[in-house]
């Protein structure tokens, strides 16, 4: 035991000498190197520990430029049927290097760019997705209320994104589990929760118990706008919120009509109302999730009678619904036109300038849904160059450009200053 030991400190002995010999062989100048070497290593490292301050403080100022108005876009992978055709090529691309842009190749070949605060490729997972929001869900704790919608045309993906398969779940869910299981410390939460749909113009509580489907009304209260006689329920578990989600479908498809095609021409809205009391301070907040009506234009679908009154319903209310966005986005405009649509009315307190609002635009990778998928980003587009504007007391177009331009030069430092991609 003893001579296998003494031989091997011999062997490591023998192995830190020709080490040694060897760095003597060094000529000088490899020396110097690595001198240099090891300076530069701390300097990183100091710089490193710089860069991460600079963009905490380049993230805040963001922030306060972007304003309350965040726009995503989300392309969904092909369907099955699209890959099968092999026809339908991908018109949707991701620019290199720019983390929130998105290019479209429109039919005549020529390609369009748009920027967003964040896009999301086909590969994005629904955890990735709700990551990016959870910050604003909760903001609920704190008495903000928030809007968070999907639009974008039938089939491109806002119900996977809102609601998800039962086996992934999508933004529903994710903040109800937020709101139960991340709750500040030491803070008293209660959670109600709400179903409606508006379909042409009247608003359809998908709660109410027994089948029926009872219309409601705004009403101008005290303390804001309220619906009378909606149902609202207190939620403690996902489980709950299961059985109530079903039951809120289950009356969405009454009257015979197929269930998909319906979905596609009403909003439905989860509404969820928090009340978090920390040391006898209660604080109250909305939080509204919203799938839209598909936003596809009239004239592709060729509608006539009902089909035609609901599509009509449809463009004034998501039309309305922008209006109002670019509306909140100047400080100093009188009139935000609630009134032009009952979505609008209905969210009109969660949609004021102190609330936080959140557009997902859902998008198809399809070329055959090239033209829709341009109208859908130009579309949100909209929402997100107003929602810059807000951060100056002067929102015209020269201010706007520099916030961009700002925000470009912002986002470019955050790039480059990035320890490391992601979380
Ligand atoms: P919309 O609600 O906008 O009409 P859907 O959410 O119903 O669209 O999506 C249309 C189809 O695409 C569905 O079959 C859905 O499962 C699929 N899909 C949408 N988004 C995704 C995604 N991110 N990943 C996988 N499949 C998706
Ligand atoms: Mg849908």
């Amino acid at each position: 035991g003893d001579c296998a030991a003494a031989l091997g400190d011999a062997a490591a002995l023998r192995e830190q000498l020709a080490a040694n010999q060897k760095l003597r062989a060094l000529d000088p100048p490899d020396v110097e190197t690595l001198r240099r070497a090891v300076a530069e290593a701390a300097e990183a490292q100091e710089s490193y520990a710089l860069e991460r301050a600079r963009r905490r403080e380049i993230g805040e100022k963001l922030a306060v430029l972007q304003g309350n108005i965040r726009v995503i876009a989300r392309c969904r992978p092909p369907v099955a049927c699209e890959t099968a055709s092999g026809a339908d090529v991908c018109a949707v691309s991701f620019p290199a290097g720019c983390d929130g842009d998105v290019a479209v190749t429109n039919d005549a070949g020529l390609k369009q760019r748009f920027e967003y605060d964040a896009v999301f490729k086909p590969g994005s997972t629904q955890a990735e997705v709700f990551e990016a929001i959870c910050p604003l869900v909760q903001s609920a704790f704190d008495g903000f209320s928030v809007c968070i919608f999907a639009y974008g045309q039938t089939g491109s993906g806002k119900t996977h994104t809102m609601e998800g398969p039962p086996d992934d779940r999508g933004v529903y869910f994710r903040a109800l589990r937020e709101l139960f299981h991340a709750r500040p410390p030491g803070a008293a939460v209660a959670v109600k929760l709400s179903m409606l749909e508006v379909y042409n113009e009247t608003i359809i509580d998908l709660l109410a118990e027994g089948g029926s489907r009872p219309k409601l009304e705004v009403r101008q209260t005290g303390a804001g706008h309220s619906v009378p006689g909606l149902t609202s329920l207190d939620v403690e578990s996902l489980d709950e919120v299961q059985r109530l989600t079903e039951r809120g479908g289950a009356n969405r498809s009454v009257g015979g009509h197929d269930l998909n095609a319906r979905s596609s021409r009403s909003h439905l809205i989860v509404a969820l109302d928090v009340s978090t009391t920390v040391d006898g301070t209660e604080r109250r907040a909305r939080l509204n999730l919203v799938d839209l009506a598909g936003s596809e234009r009239l004239s592709r679908t060729g509608a006539t009678g009902d089909r035609l009154k609901e599509a009509q319903n449809i463009n004034k209310s998501l039309s309305a619904l922008g209006d109002v966005i670019a509306a909140l986005a100047k400080k100093h405009a009188a009139h935000v036109p609630y009134r032009n649509s009952k979505l609008t009315f209905l969210l009109q307190d969660s949609l004021s300038r102190h609330a936080k609002v959140l557009m997902f635009v859902n998008i198809s990778p399809a070329e055959s849904n090239a033209s829709e998928t341009i109208c859908s980003l130009a579309f949100a587009s909209r929402c997100r160059d107003v929602a810059l504007g807000a951060a100056s007391n002067k929102p015209d177009a020269i201010e706007l450009a520099k916030a961009k331009q700002e925000i470009r030069a912002l986002k470019a430092k955050l790039a480059a200053a990035a320890p490391a991609k992601g979380r």
